[in-house]
């Protein structure tokens, strides 16, 4: 069975570059039938906090994005928070030293960056050198015994090639001559990240590996890893960057990109997730708002470009207002409420909502239209004013009169009108509007007036006769 998994380290919110990561994870195991993992990488103390991995499971939560195993779901190979995993990475740095796959380096960090310089200068990729991969066993425990600060590195076979088919890009090959012998234990013991990153999927199975196009040049590193661990390797493959409007790196804007902020700024999760799952993966139906199942069904990593995503408010905009105009008016009030509940009638909450929710793209829009229906217009806006001088005292008089008999029904109230003075079209809806709501557009008159009730309506229009 497919097992993906979403492995982020818990150092600040999510945004929208990671949570697209977890959402192709979790479309691709959904549509599988398979099974989606949470795993925390908090290997770092000082970065990782706790208020951080709330916030994102609150934040993968309110997507939809539920996870089947990995931490607060569970499943058999935890823990699932690297940070408790500490005894199981020294059993496998065991193993690769018993088989001398690795070994301590006393290099300074002085002396890797001036090495790094160096290599910068000629036009050479950085990698490091193999001072330190001669030492004899002797010398190095003497050093290790004296207590001198090492870290461990792999050991790298020169000359040869890596390759693996990346189910994203497609065939891949690198050099392991430019690659060097890479750090996989800190001076403090703890892994580094192409280590534990490499370990857990194999131990946790993970058979498919969906990341950024920045850990591409990770993975030959970790397939060396697991090789020289025999342990079982998952497929991987690398997603194109998400690059801002202007063409740019996203994470210049990474802050204002919070889900969280779009959240609180009242985007619907079914909104981010139509966006995010086109955000370099193409579906036949581009305009078509698709459930997270539907999303799931057609998901196929054949279909992700290799292209960066540009990211585009102006899409993200086009699926709130399909995700919108899905609410039923108890959803739509449940959206809103935060915004509005203070301007509303408690009664007339459910109404109000589904009458509004065709005008409102954000809830601080229905907080223009409580105002409108509940507060007093008074001063009557601009363009209602001119609506309203034009059609004349007499006109409201009338309508007036037949608000008596008709009272809130909508249809014999205008048929009513319209024998009296005539109008129609435009000439007798635009007034009315415009006395009713102190708009020139907006919500289903006919609504309006039920929702306002007859009192408050007569009020309004009399105030126009005036
Ligand atoms: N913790 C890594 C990150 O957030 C995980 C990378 C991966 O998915 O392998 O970048």
């Amino acid at each position: 069975t497919t097992v993906t998994r979403f492995a982020p380290s818990p150092t600040g919110h999510i945004h929208v570059g990671n949570a697209r990561t977890a959402l192709f994870n979790a479309l691709f195991s959904r549509g599988r039938s398979g099974q989606f993992m949470l795993r925390v990488e908090d290997t770092d103390p000082e970065r990782s906090r706790d208020e951080f991995l709330q916030s994102l499971m609150e934040d993968l939560r309110w997507l939809g994005l539920n996870w089947q195993l990995g931490h607060e779901a569970g499943g058999d190979a935890g823990p699932y928070r690297q940070s408790q995993r500490q005894y199981i990475y020294e059993d496998y740095f065991q193993r690769l030293q018993a088989a001398g796959h690795s070994y301590p380096c006393f290099c300074s960090r002085e002396r890797l960056e001036r090495l790094r310089a160096a290599q910068r200068a000629s036009g050479q990729p950085p990698r490091y050198d193999g001072a330190c991969a001669g030492l004899s066993e002797a010398e190095a425990r003497g050093k290790l015994e004296a207590g001198e600060p090492a870290t461990w590195r792999f050991r790298v076979k020169a000359y040869e090639t890596v390759s693996f088919e990346d189910f994203v890009r497609g065939p891949q090959q690198f050099r392991t001559d430019e690659i060097g012998d890479f750090v996989i234990r800190r001076t403090d013991g703890t892994p580094a990240f192409f280590f534990s990153n490499a370990v857990d999927d194999a131990l946790m199975g993970v058979t498919h590996v969906m990341r950024g196009e920045d850990h591409l040049t990770n993975t030959p590193r970790q397939l060396m890893l697991l090789k020289a661990l025999d342990l079982l390797t998952p497929e991987y493959g690398h997603l194109p960057l998400i690059a801002d409007s202007d063409g740019g790196p996203l994470s210049k804007r990474a802050g204002s990109l919070g889900i969280r902020q779009f959240r609180d700024e009242g985007y619907l999760p079914l909104a981010l997730l139509n966006y995010m799952a086109r955000l370099g993966h193409r579906y036949d139906d581009e305009e078509r708002l698709r459930s997270l199942d539907e999303l799931a069904a057609d998901f196929d990593p054949g279909r992700i470009g290799k292209a960066p995503a540009r990211y585009d408010a102006g899409q993200l905009l086009y699926w709130q207002k399909q995700a919108v105009a899905r609410l039923n008016g108890e959803e739509a009030w449940q959206w809103m409420a935060a915004a509005v509940a203070d301007a509303v009638p408690p009664g007339k909450a459910r109404a109000f909502a589904e009458l509004i929710r065709p005008n409102c793209v954000f809830p601080r829009d229905a907080r223009d239209w409580a105002h409108r229906l509940f507060d007093d217009l008074d001063p009557m806006p601009a363009e209602a004013v001119s609506v309203i001088e034009e059609s004349g005292r007499e006109f409201f008089e009338s309508a007036l009169d037949a608000l008596e008999s008709a009272g809130t029904d909508y249809q014999s109230w205008v048929d009513r009108i319209r024998q009296l003075t005539g109008a129609k079209g435009k000439k007798l809806f635009l007034p009315l509007r415009a006395a009713l709501t102190g708009s020139r557009s907006g919500p289903d008159l006919d609504g309006v007036l039920r929702l306002i009730g007859q009192h408050e309506a007569a009020r309004r229009l009399e105030r126009c006769t005036r």
